[in-house]
């Protein structure tokens, strides 16, 4: 198993927010932030850092409002976030097939159990999405494959 695992930069971090920050948050944040970083208010007033770390920065806070600001990529974004997460909860235990788990029809939810005895589970929605499942109970991972 080879999924290149490249480093990724903490988006919400460099803006100074959370990740449950809502877009119009994260605009202030960002609005707040480039213009303290902005090369042309480098002065007196500047924040403490030479001027390349305040353009690197400024840079970085241009990149973070270009992903997180745009619901699209910033979905993207959350998802690979929390595949990340997930990754590093624990190793992949097993990669199967949505039609290998079983269909709950009171939650609409798919679910397998898991050998601690515990239950991976994913909703309708949730399945078309998502390729890595944690165990309710314990941390391992389950990855779910689609047929593309
Ligand atoms: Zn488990």
């Amino acid at each position: 198993m080879a999924f290149e695992q490249i480093p990724k930069k903490d988006w919400y971090s460099i803006l100074e927010a959370d990740p449950s920050a809502s877009v119009s948050d994260l605009k202030q944040k960002y609005q707040k932030l480039i213009l303290m970083y902005h090369p042309d208010k480098q002065s007196a007033d500047a924040p403490a850092g030479s001027v390349e770390e305040c353009i690197q920065k400024f840079i970085e806070i241009d990149q973070a409002w270009k992903i997180l600001g745009n619901e699209e990529t910033k979905k993207e974004y959350d998802l690979q976030r929390h595949e990340d997460d997930l990754r590093n909860m624990g190793p992949v235990d097993a990669r199967i097939y949505l039609e290998e788990m079983s269909w709950n029809e009171d939650d609409h939810s798919f679910s397998l159990s898991c050998r601690c005895g515990g239950k991976y589970s994913v909703s309708k929605d949730e399945a078309e999405e998502v390729t890595l499942i944690s165990c309710d109970t314990c941390s391992l991972v389950i990855e779910l494959l689609h047929y593309r």
